[in-house]
């Protein structure tokens, strides 16, 4: 009997993909660069199963069912390129290859081409919740050329993860690369929500002064809240967990937080389609400064700074960050689906925003109920040019305003570092704003650069050019 699809790539998300594959019925060749791996996986996490190993592209081939499927899970960039490369002459019509890795959407765009020219179908497909996705039910988010889509779906819906309702979160993204840019989007908004938690634990930690035990029992409640999430459950679980020593270990670690890039990819992709993506790419930033270590710790005692505690019922300061923290998570969301929005216009992708909520609603680091919300505002309105724009969110957002706006100012005044809550605060008031200052900054343009102008009080299209020096 053939093989129903191989796995390249015998690293954790590789071995726990296929062993996810195994656990559902399917038949999986393993194959590995470092072929000793093939041979260790199959004598120890494979053992007992139906897996078979393969040691050369060509036997691993040979051993697969038509349409073969073939998903590479291997480092991304080049390596991705020279297994390609090396499969393509030992392929038939029709075939189909995978790249479930962390690649960038434009490699996908450029390989879906590709493989066309080969008669190959190519699939990037966004896998998303680490090793423990991987291995009992990831996000699964596959675009790329859509003919390949019937014969992978029977595959990837049954080892992704399920919603309580039971509906897979995995589905057909779009054509080209359009499956990677989800993942990138993801990962953005995993950079927006691991800022913001971060900026209501240093809050409650320097202005309300609240023990370890504290922060783990709110965080807990909070996760009971619309802030249900994978993310907050962890965080109770981190502020819970103590050193040897019986201090909490997270106090021990460095402050300086580290990187892959995707979320620098999503920030550089809002900059190029003119998306103000402002929440997320301040996450970005954040972790940039954080990396500044040796400079911050000499920049405060330079400026003899120190975040000053505040007073007050801490109760109602833990139910206004609480506010503050769903507000800002909920323009973050609606900024990263205003960039999908943009991306899918200009790439004719053609997206289902509900069921990218959907994807992403189990299985990946982002899981939140939350998402059913997303899910629910984009069914009954498909076009919904921003999520905050929907009534059950903007709802939410007039009733956290207050409590929003107060801990946004507070911070301020007490030398507390927020720039994700307060960022998406100025991000709703700008939007809110009917009208902005550009007027002023047209009129500077003109002056130094005759750009030009329209008027509030003439037709749309009709631009104007004043000299002026010669008035006032
Ligand atoms: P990884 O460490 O990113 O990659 C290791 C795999 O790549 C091994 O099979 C290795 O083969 C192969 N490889 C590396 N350099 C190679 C080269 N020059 N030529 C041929 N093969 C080469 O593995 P991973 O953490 O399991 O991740 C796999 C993919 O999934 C990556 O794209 C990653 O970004 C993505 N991903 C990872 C996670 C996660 O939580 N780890 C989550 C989602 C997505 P050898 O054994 O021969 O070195």
């Amino acid at each position: 009997m053939k093989a129903d699809i191989a796995v390249i790539g015998l690293a954790v998300m590789g071995q726990n993909l296929i062993l996810n594959m195994n656990d559902h019925g399917f038949k999986v060749v393993a194959f590995n660069r470092t072929v000793e791996k093939v041979d260790h996986f199959l004598t120890s996490a494979a053992k007992n199963t139906n897996i078979v190993g393969a040691h050369s592209l060509s036997e691993m081939v040979n051993l697969l069912e038509q349409p073969r499927k073939i998903m590479l899970m291997v480092r991304a960039g080049d390596v991705v390129d020279d297994f390609i490369d090396a499969l393509i002459p030992l392929l038939d019509k029709g075939d189909i290859v995978i790249d479930g890795g962390n690649s960038n959407y434009l490699d996908s765009n450029r390989r879906v081409e590709k493989l066309k020219k080969h008669q190959l179908h190519f699939v990037g497909t966004g896998v998303s919740g680490g090793e423990e996705g991987a291995r009992n039910g990831p996000s699964i988010m596959p675009g790329g050329d859509s003919q390949a889509w019937p014969h992978i779906k029977p595959i990837f819906q049954a080892i992704s993860a399920k919603t309580e309702q039971g509906e897979p979160c995995c589905d057909w993204v779009g054509n080209a690369g359009s499956g990677h840019f989800v993942k990138m989007i993801h990962n953005g908004i995993e950079y927006g929500d691991m800022q913001l938690i971060s900026e209501a634990y240093h809050f409650m930690k320097e202005a309300l002064l609240m023990s370890h035990e504290e922060m783990q029992a709110t965080f807990e409640e909070w996760n009971k809240s619309e802030l249900n999430s994978y993310l907050v459950e962890i965080t109770a679980q981190i502020l819970a967990y103590k050193d040897q020593d019986g201090q909490p270990l997270v106090e021990k670690i460095m402050d300086t937080a580290g990187q892959k890039g995707t979320g620098k990819w999503t920030g550089i992709n809002a900059l190029d389609v003119g998306i103000p993506l402002t929440l997320i790419t301040e996450s970005v930033f954040a972790r940039y400064l954080s990396s500044l270590k040796q400079q911050r710790v000499d920049a405060q005692a330079l400026f003899n700074k120190s975040i000053t505690p505040i007073k007050g019922n801490k109760q109602q300061w833990i139910d206004a960050l609480h506010d503050a923290l769903l507000a800002s998570k909920i323009i973050s969301y609606a900024q990263g689906f205003m960039l999908m929005k943009q991306a899918s216009q200009d790439n004719s992708w053609e997206l289902n925003y509900g069921n990218v909520a959907l994807m992403w609603r189990g299985g990946c680091i982002i899981r939140s109920a939350f998402l059913g919300n997303i899910r629910d505002a984009f069914v009954t309105s498909p076009d919904l040019a921003f999520l905050a724009l929907d009534p059950y969110f903007k709802d939410i957002l007039v009733r956290c305003m207050p409590a929003w706006r107060n801990v946004a100012a507070t911070s301020f005044q007490i030398a507390l570092p927020m720039p994700c809550m307060t960022s998406a605060l100025t991000f709703l008031d700008g939007y809110t704003t009917a009208k902005s200052p550009a007027n002023m900054i047209q009129a500077q343009r003109d002056y130094f650069g005759a750009h030009t102008y329209e008027r509030l009080d003439k037709k749309a299209g009709e631009f104007f050019h004043t000299d002026w020096t010669g008035h006032g």
